[in-house]
């Protein structure tokens, strides 16, 4: 089922989406050039935002539009919680500042949990997301007016495997084959590459700079004018961005409400939702004005909110985390062993690059290097996966061809040993794909089941850093300690997703041990939410069709009622076919139909059809045509 309009189509473009922290971007290939598909809202960008009400549900700029008055209902930031544990401590601090619920599911996995038709319904993270990119492909079905079914999704650099996978999983259950997941700011760079071959000497060394909403990337990268982009090191933190500022914000003015009016709004949800709007709305200003006013009526216990909020004031509760943004330049540098000399183009993605002081201190590291905005900082990575999606598609023209990527994977991958020390197999910046072999022997009598802690990460101990997973190897043949033997083999695959394969071969039989992760969702679990996603599809359009029955009796009734004054005007009510108490009579049904469409606004189509019979008989008595 989906829109009539929507043909199916054998050479169907495969199109790339940005699936950002707070903005989501899709990106076509078309005519001989990559076009940026605007929303229905006319929006090149779409808020990463799903709503529930009591009768829909929303996604995109219709959700983020109602936040303010369901702000338990509305889902954002979902990305900042995607292959996460619920137990993880960021998640345990970002849950005390978003409004929506998150409460730990099975296997420690974080549930949101909204109020959608009265009722309580938990979903997983990838679901929310899963909508998002939903949301995304439909945008670009109608623009193309075919389906869409494959895609390339970018994520930061930074994530491990299990937001990948997660990401991966959630495209799945949206209806979409990833045909490559890639790092945002490598996307960037596919779009500088594109933008700039023609004046690309050689080789040159390209920095990208990538601060989003919620996540911070940096890369450093190579470029040829053959085409050819090869990614050296990345660095950053899934967990830094313009949120963060945001939030810095909030808490000052939370300190400031506290000093003025001797109230504490820490605890009111809605109050801090209405605050954290108005926050970013103002950071947006100071990146162009020195200083701008917040205004809010009745923000809490009916008073009014008025303060002055300063880009100096905003660079000082801030400035901690922009540090952090250029710590990770020069270690990224470092572990290249490049200098900043050696960097011929700095690059400036995502939308927080248009913070002043961010650009300064980059400028200042880069000793007063001119920074390159040339690319819309906004759409930049969706039109490196729009390019890279019509590469792999065989589309476009012979740059989009030529194009020859390899990066890396950002995090060391290992086991623990017995004394806690990560012993890593894959260093981080390797190459991708890369394959990994190791050896391990029983370490008991009898032993037939193996757990392999897999971690990433670059602390020395292991504990310290991410355990991705628990691979449990089992159906080892029972036998003296140290006698059986196992080969395992960890392959990073090209999407920077991890796969584990064990082979026993002492015994000769060389066979294959199962391994069970029991990190990720299981197979049953992805048809389920697959399952999900399609009655929460057939419901909207069902809700839509209400929606537009609703509208059109609507405008059907407003007419009819302009037609009945008109006609009143037009004969002076004189030598009418119909009496005045005829018309008091129609004058009447019309007021009552408004008032019913008023206070049924989710009418079935039954009861609206039966509407428009009564008013259809009305017009038939008063022999008035509406057309
Ligand atoms: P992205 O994830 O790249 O779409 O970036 C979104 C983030 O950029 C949000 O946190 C925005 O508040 C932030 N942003 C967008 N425009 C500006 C601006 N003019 N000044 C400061 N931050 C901005």
């Amino acid at each position: 089922m989906g829109d009539p309009n929507i043909k199916s189509n054998d050479k169907v473009p495969a199109i790339g989406i940005d699936l950002g922290t707070t903005y989501s971007c899709v990106a076509v290939w078309q005519h001989n050039r990559v076009e940026i598909i605007a929303n229905d809202q006319g929006n090149r960008t779409t808020p990463s935002y799903v709503a529930f009400n009591e009768t829909e549900r929303l996604v995109g700029d219709a959700a983020k539009n109602q936040a303010a008055y369901n702000p338990t209902n509305t889902i954002f930031d979902v990305k900042r919680l995607i292959g996460r544990r619920a137990s993880d401590k960021i998640v345990q601090e970002d849950m005390k500042l978003w409004p929506f619920k998150v409460v730990a599911g099975s296997h420690d996995k974080p549930k949101i949990v909204v109020t959608y038709k009265n009722e309580d319904k938990e979903f997983a993270a990838e679901e929310i997301s899963s909508m998002v990119l939903a949301k995304m492909k439909g945008i670009a079905e109608i623009f193309l007016g075919t389906r869409v079914e494959k895609a390339v999704i970018t994520v930061p650099a930074y994530f491990n495997d299990s937001q990948r996978q997660s990401t991966k999983d959630a495209a799945m259950v949206a209806g979409l084959e990833v045909l490559r997941m890639i790092h945002e700011p490598t996307a960037a760079a596919i779009a500088y590459a594109l933008d700039k071959r023609a004046g690309v000497d050689g080789k040159m060394n390209v920095l990208v700079f990538d601060l989003g909403g919620g996540t911070f990337d940096v890369s450093i990268l190579t470029i040829d004018n053959g085409g050819a982009i090869e990614v050296k090191a990345t660095g950053g933190d899934t967990h830094l961005g313009g949120e963060d500022f945001d939030n810095r914000m909030v808490n000052y003015f939370v300190n400031e409400f506290k000093r003025k009016h001797k109230a504490d709004i820490s605890m009111n949800l809605k109050a801090l939702g209405r605050l954290r709007v108005h926050c970013e709305r103002a950071k947006r200003t100071i990146s162009t004005a020195s200083q701008t006013t917040i205004d809010i009526d009745c923000l809490f216990n009916g008073i009014d909110f008025s303060a002055k909020f300063s880009r100096a004031k905003f660079e000082e509760v801030n400035m901690e985390l922009f540090n952090k943004c250029m710590d990770s330049v020069t270690t990224c540098l470092r572990d290249v062993n490049m200098s900043k000399d050696s960097i011929d183009e700095v690059v400036l993605v995502g939308g927080s690059t248009r913070i002043p002081k961010i650009q300064q201190l980059l400028q200042e590291l880069f000793n007063g290097k001119l920074l390159y905005q040339g690319i819309n900082p906004d759409e930049a990575v969706a039109y490196g996966a729009g390019i890279l999606a019509a590469n792999l598609s065989g589309m476009g023209n012979e740059a989009v061809q030529d194009l020859e990527l390899i990066d890396i994977t950002p995090l060391s991958l290992g086991v623990g040993d017995y004394k806690d020390v990560m012993v890593v197999f894959i260093p981080r910046n390797s190459p991708i794909p890369t394959k990994k072999v190791h050896t391990f022997y029983t370490i008991y009598d009898n032993q037939t089941v193996m757990d392999l802690p897999v971690y990433q990460g670059e602390r020395s101990k292991c504990t310290e850093n991410y355990l991705l997973s628990h691979f449990e190897l089992s159906g080892l043949p029972p036998a003296p300690k140290g006698v059986v033997k196992v080969i395992v083999c960890y392959e990073i695959d090209v999407n920077g997703i991890l796969h584990v394969s064990a082979r026993e071969i002492t015994s000769g039989s060389n066979s294959v041990i199962k391994i069970t992760n029991n990190g990720s969702l299981t197979k049953a679990e992805i048809t389920k939410m697959i399952e999900d996603a399609e009655r929460y599809k057939l419901e909207d359009e069902a809700h839509m069709k209400k929606v537009m029955a609703h509208e059109a009796l609507t405008e059907f009734v407003y007419k009819l009622r302009a037609n009945i004054k008109d006609y009143k005007v037009r004969t002076k009510l004189r030598e009418t076919v119909l009496s005045v108490k005829d018309l008091e009579d129609i004058d009447h049904q019309i007021e009552e139909a408004i008032e019913w469409l008023d206070e049924h606004p989710d009418a079935e189509i039954v009861d609206l059809e039966d509407k428009e019979v009564e008013l259809n008989d009305i017009c038939r008595l008063a022999n008035l045509s509406l057309h």
